[in-house]
């Protein structure tokens, strides 16, 4: 804690989690929070890859009467910010499915609404959208995978990295994080796996292709 009451470097001035945190200039909310040499304890994931989906936050920017959700690691900290962290939003059932059941895609409507049954029920609120910080159309993809159009639907949700904000947003309870995961799994059994992936893979089981742990860059540096 500096003189001034603030933890941090020096630029943009913000709250984050109760703490009064000054950022530099350009960093992201993620970095300022660590900056600052507050603990992470939750909320932590890939540290600033933006692939977990771990590091939920609700941003408020100032003179703004809306908040926004978003990833800590993707936000730029500006002057006058205010930011929490958001738990973790299980799914408010467990979506039980089996795998091999789904490559007959004769049933793939039946499937995915005996799995997701509130699917059908969207009300078109936008809401998923709105809180989906990867911008993707998470509503269409409900409404594609309502009417059995699995492919489309999981072409849409390959850059969800199931941070799960549209789950807490969803007043139907549809879960569309998990139906994504579901339609995505589903186009993935009824898809022929690329020729080129199965020789190589038939080429490293026949030990023609050796993994060498000890080669350059092929672990972490040892830690501190
Ligand atoms: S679709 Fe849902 S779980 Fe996936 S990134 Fe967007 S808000 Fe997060
Ligand atoms: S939040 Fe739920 S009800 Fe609203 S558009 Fe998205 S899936 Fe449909």
């Amino acid at each position: 804690m500096r003189e001034d009451g603030l933890e941090g470097g020096a630029g943009v001035r913000l709250m984050f989690d109760g703490h009064a945190i000054e950022a530099e200039a350009g960093a992201s909310l993620l970095q300022a929070w660590t900056a600052a040499g507050l603990p992470l304890t939750e909320n932590v994931g890939c540290m600033g890859q933006g692939v977990c989906g771990a590091c939920r936050v609700l941003v408020r920017r100032e003179g703004e009467r809306l908040a926004d959700t978003a990833l800590a690691c993707e936000t730029p900290a500006e002057e006058g910010m205010q930011v929490s962290f958001l738990d973790h939003f299980p799914a408010r059932r467990p979506h039980a499915y089996d795998l091999r059941a789904l490559t007959d895609s004769w049933t793939a409507l039946d499937q995915i609404d005996a799995v997701f049954p509130e699917a059908k029920n969207c009300r078109h609120c936008s809401g998923c959208d709105r809180a989906c910080p990867k911008g993707i159309e998470v509503q269409r993809m409900v409404n594609l995978a309502a009417g059995g159009e699995a492919f489309a639907a999981a072409a849409l949700f390959d850059h969800c990295v199931m941070c799960n904000l549209c789950v807490a947003a969803c007043p139907e309870h549809i879960d569309p994080a998990h139906l994504g995961q579901f339609v995505r799994r589903m186009s993935a059994a009824l898809t022929l796996r690329p020729g080129d992936l199965i020789a190589r893979l038939r080429e490293i089981e026949r030990g023609g292709q050796p993994i060498d742990p000890e080669a350059p860059g092929a672990n972490p540096p040892p830690g501190p």
